[in-house]
């Protein structure tokens, strides 16, 4: 029987009118009556099993129908009355144990109205009590007790609770309803863990004859009491372990939610691990696992990968490849006529070759060679867009024309051009341009360029040249064919039969079509109807035009097409990938955006110095740093808002906003704050309400007692330079009560070390009124009389500095080391 898991019971509970009746009751609180003899004395077959596994449906039992074959009437009703009878066996088990739950279930019923009744008189009693004499108090007790208890349960857990083998009576409860009873019973079931048996029923009940009971019930009710208030009343909340999905950087209050946390727990743990932000700023992964971690949590790391699975790579089945044509981007020195070679190679293919032919400029265009050749033209000649594609991760080029003007020299842009062409390891064939020129002297372009280890066929190298001119025409053929010779030694594949990928070559809101993206398929075909996502942005090919205009169904592999359909216009290098789905592509899409915006809030949020001048750099209107500098004499104060002046250039300047003697205030935390300005402390320490308002408000208090450590931070901030510095930790505060003369040793000062910890091998520094007197390090730290490494705080210790004796009671202490740490501008 399934009970013995304690989850599920079958009770039979046969009341005497009806003793056909089998009732069923579920943990949950459902009961079912299941009718398993008729008065006609029809015998009826129990669902076969239901009685072994105690999970019997809704079916009636006694259907005739699903008696097994050959079976009489007689024996039916044996069989029947077997059944019955272990079932009676097992619902006395289960009634036994339902009992025993019930009573316990009604004891705790009775103690907490008992409790509610009380709650008010016991807070009065229990000063009386100290008043009355003990005896007294538990006269008057035991006298409410037994009244209490005689209300609120008669008589009923008695017998249960000592005879808990039988069945319990329905009358013993009459005023409540089986389903009462089992919803006290669900309560007390999760109950019973924390009670585990200790306290039982009998115990409890026969604590009415015994004061000592009854006083362990009541400090037991206490306890609970004091529990579920410190639960904020919520009884046992079970710690949730959730997967938080880490992208690279997450808002503070984005990862509170997504480990289902309290912000301020977030922030404060956040602060605990010397970080100072808002809910509203950005944090790294590394630092958000850090917090994760500590709640408990388990961290998935989402990076691009995760998310874009579903558009990995598929390696083509080299079978599947077919030749495509080659794409090639036309470069060189400005004016050596790019552009007149691109309109002329198109103008003379494309008028010649296509009725009525109205160039479209999308980008990109293809023409055909002579020889039936078909190459692809990106249509925005200079290096620029090629390295910004490439940046993108779109690498789109095939094959680089360098057109070198003949009547020129090889250039800077030439050479830029070059190497460009060597880092992306793409082949190049050079265009000796205006060759119709008097003044033209390939020859002299064709040795420049062997300086830049650029050997043309004609001086016995390897890299094709070809003399054009985009005015006359002249050599406009044999350039295309060298492009298509080149192109068929780099043996060009792809494969039309998958989905496709490509790279958006240009890009623009259109204002009667939309965005509108011209993207170069660089593998499958992209065919209209087709969901993508491409870059930040996704959709669905409404429209693909070619670069002659016409709408057409589809582009294969190097076709340039414009695409009509985007939710929003993408940046030219963006890499279009068609999936199966829209959901995946918004999800990618949505990532994308998400993880670019995360990426842009961590570069904003300003707090730190280095943060502040990094973004004072990056935004040209902000171009001052503002700070506040608190210092412990005005000569100080004054040096260093002079070196603070002489910080800066044409991009940052320094403007000091307060400067002071004295400790760090709480007024000064609050201009600040306001400013969103760091406070420079120079030998100067913040006060208690400062330091506590400034760790609230995320206001960077950095304290320092070497007036060129401070300037070279700040002029570091200012040039974005931030190398691994030293870093001092304060790790302990003490303050002086007494100060002693011992001979030999000088001044003791007898301390409390009232933070962290005081420790022999660190530096420290004495403050009188949040103002440094004195840095140096310990002659000795003693506890009691021996001499200690480490005093903990809370206890008392010795400390006396070396070669330094003007120490008064009330000072303070401060204990710090150094740490070399690498900063970072994050
Ligand atoms: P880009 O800056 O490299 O795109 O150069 P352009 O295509 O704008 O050409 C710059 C100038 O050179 C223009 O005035 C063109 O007319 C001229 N030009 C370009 N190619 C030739 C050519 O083959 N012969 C002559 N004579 N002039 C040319």
């Amino acid at each position: 029987m399934s009970d013995t898991d304690g989850k599920k019971t079958l009770g039979l509970r046969g009341a005497p009118a009806r003793p056909g009746n089998v009732k069923q009751s579920f943990s949950h609180g459902r009961t079912k009556n299941v009718v398993v003899e008729t008065k006609r004395k029809r015998v009826v077959v129990p669902k076969p099993g239901a009685a072994k596994s105690g999970a019997a449906g809704g079916a009636p039992i006694g259907d005739p129908s699903k008696r097994p074959a050959g079976i009489t009437d007689a024996e039916m009703a044996r069989r029947l009355k077997a059944v019955q009878a272990a079932k009676a066996r097992e619902a006395e088990e289960a009634a036994a144990r339902e009992a025993e739950e019930k009573a316990r279930a009604e004891e705790r019923e009775r103690r907490r109205a008992e409790q509610e009744a009380k709650e008010k008189a016991e807070r009065e009693r229990e000063e009386s009590l100290k008043a009355k004499a003990e005896e007294d108090e538990r006269k008057a007790r035991e006298a409410e007790a037994a009244a209490q208890a005689a209300a609120a349960a008669p008589a009923a857990a008695a017998p249960a609770a000592r005879a808990p083998v039988n069945k319990p009576a329905p009358s013993a409860t009459p005023r409540k309803t089986d389903r009462d009873r089992e919803d006290t019973n669900k309560k007390n079931r999760g109950d019973d863990s924390r009670r585990s048996g200790k306290l039982t029923v009998n115990q409890a009940l026969s604590g009415r004859d015994g004061g000592r009971q009854r006083s362990m019930a009541q400090m037991k009710r206490k306890q609970e009491r004091a529990r579920q208030k410190a639960m904020g009343g919520s009884v046992e909340r079970e710690k949730v372990i959730r997967d938080v999905q880490l992208p690279p950087a997450i808002v503070v209050s984005e990862l509170a939610a997504r480990m289902a946390e309290k912000t301020g727990a977030v922030v404060k743990a956040l602060m605990q691990n010397g970080l100072m932000v808002t809910q509203n700023e950005t944090i790294d992964a590394d630092t958000a696992e850090l917090i994760i971690e500590e709640f408990g949590h388990k961290v998935v790391r989402v990076s691009d990968a995760d998310v874009e699975d579903v558009i990995k790579e598929i390696e083509d089945d080299p079978a599947d490849l077919v030749s495509r044509p080659p794409v090639i981007t036309i470069m060189g020195h400005v004016d050596h006529g790019k552009t007149s070679l691109l309109d002329a190679i198109r103008n003379a293919k494309v008028v010649a070759g296509e009725a009525g032919g109205i160039t479209q400029h999308i980008g990109a265009y293809q023409v055909t060679t002579d020889g039936g050749q078909v190459l692809s033209f990106l249509d925005t000649p200079g290096h620029a867009a090629f390295t910004s594609m490439r940046s993108r991760g779109a690498q789109v080029t095939d094959i680089v024309v360098l057109v070198v003007a003949a009547d020129d020299a090889v250039m800077p842009q030439t050479i830029e051009a070059i190497n460009h062409a060597k880092a992306a390891e793409v082949p190049m064939i050079v265009a000796i341009n205006k060759i119709d020129r008097p003044a033209a002297d390939p020859d002299k372009v064709r040795t420049d360029l062997l300086q830049h280890e650029v050997i043309v066929e004609k001086m016995s190298g390897e890299v094709q040249d070809v003399e054009v001119s985009a005015i006359t025409g002249q050599g406009l053929d044999e350039l295309l064919e060298a492009i298509a010779l080149q192109s068929e030694i780099l043996e060009l594949k792809a494969n039309p039969d998958r989905a496709a990928v490509g790279a958006v070559i240009e890009a623009q809101l259109d204002v009667g079509r939309g965005p509108v993206a011209t993207v170069l398929v660089q593998n499958g075909t992209l065919r209209q109807g087709d969901i993508f996502v491409v870059g930040e942005q996704y959709g669905k090919v409404r429209a693909l035009i070619d670069d002659k205009g016409n709408r057409v169904k589809e582009a294969g592999p190097s076709v340039p097409v414009e695409v009509l359909g985007l939710n929003g216009t993408p940046e030219a290098g963006d890499v279009l990938n068609v999936t199966d789905t829209e959901a995946q592509a918004r999800e990618i899409a949505d990532y994308r955006a998400n993880a670019a915006k995360d990426k842009r809030a961590a570069a904003g949020a300003a707090t730190t110095l280095e943060q502040l001048m990094a973004n004072a750099k990056a935004d040209e209107n902000v171009s001052e740093l503002p700070i506040l500098v608190k210092a412990d004499v005005q000569g100080s104060a004054e040096a260093i808002v002079q070196a603070m002046e002489k910080i800066g250039n044409d991009e940052v300047r320094v403007r000091v906003l307060h400067s002071g003697v004295g400790a760090i205030t709480e007024t000064d935390v609050g201009l600040a704050e306001a400013s969103g300005a760091p406070i420079m402390g120079f030998n100067v320490r913040a006060n208690a309400s400062a330091r506590n308002t400034a760790n609230q408000k995320g206001v960077e208090i950095r304290y320092y007692s070497v007036i060129y450590d401070l300037v070279d931070d700040v002029k570091a901030a200012a040039s974005g330079l931030l190398s691994a510095e030293i870093k001092e930790n304060f790790i302990g505060y003490a303050s002086i009560k007494e100060v002693f003369k011992v001979t030999g040793v000088g001044k003791v000062a007898g301390c409390l070390v009232t933070e962290g910890v005081a420790r022999r091998s660190a530096g420290v520094r004495l403050l009188r009124d949040n103002v440094v007197i004195h840095e140096g390090t310990l002659k000795t730290l003693k506890r009691f009389k021996d001499e200690v490494p480490e005093v903990q705080s809370g206890q008392e210790c010795g400390m006396a500095f070396e070669n330094y004796d003007d120490i008064r009671p009330d000072d303070v202490i401060e204990i710090f080391e150094r740490e070399e740490v690498t900063r970072t501008l994050s």
